[in-house]
């Protein structure tokens, strides 16, 4: 178990205790494509496709803050994705328990709702090639967070991913 963790997580590159000074701008430009091209796919059904995008998009904040950031290190400061860890302290207390499984659950819901409109678009309408650069555009963001610029430098190291986590 502790194997299957460790191969899991990424390597140690750094240890940012904000990700300031353009240390995010990967996946901020990634986040703004990936968040775009949701739009774009998402107008293919109209009006009420475009309105319950940017409502999904909007709602998942709440649902992230609470479920996630709030149990953060990075809570009230810069964090590899933008509008995450640097808002969450406008709207909810600090969690006050370690972060665990669960708050990554609740990472994955949020996201649930920024892609459930695209994908049913993708699905009904047949839009496939589009489809597959809004999944390339996806799975870059999640490569640069989870390989690259994200997780190799956070200090968050309650996270089931953080490098530094020392049990599985
Ligand atoms: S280790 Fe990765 S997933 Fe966990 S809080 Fe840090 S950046 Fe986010």
């Amino acid at each position: 178990m502790k194997k299957t963790g460790k191969m899991i997580r990424a390597k140690r590159k750094n240890r940012y205790p904000a990700f300031d000074g353009g240390r995010n701008l990967p996946q901020a430009l990634l986040l703004v494509g990936f968040f775009g091209m949701g739009l774009w796919l998402s107008r293919l059904a109209g009006g009420w496709g475009i309105a319950s995008y940017l409502l999904l998009w909007m709602v998942s904040y709440p649902v992230i803050y609470a479920g996630t950031c709030r149990y953060c290190a990075y809570y009230g400061q810069k964090c590899p994705v933008p509008l995450e860890g640097a808002c969450v302290h406008r709207f909810f207390p600090p969690g006050g328990k370690p972060f665990g499984s669960p708050q990554l659950l609740w990472a994955l819901a949020a996201y649930f709702l920024r892609v459930i409109v695209p994908v049913i678009v993708i699905v009904s309408r047949g839009a496939y090639l589009s489809g597959l650069a809004y999944a390339l555009l996806f799975a870059a963001f999640w490569i640069v967070h989870l390989r690259i610029a994200g997780c190799p430098n956070c200090i968050n190291e309650d996270c089931p991913l953080n490098p530094g986590r020392s049990s599985s």
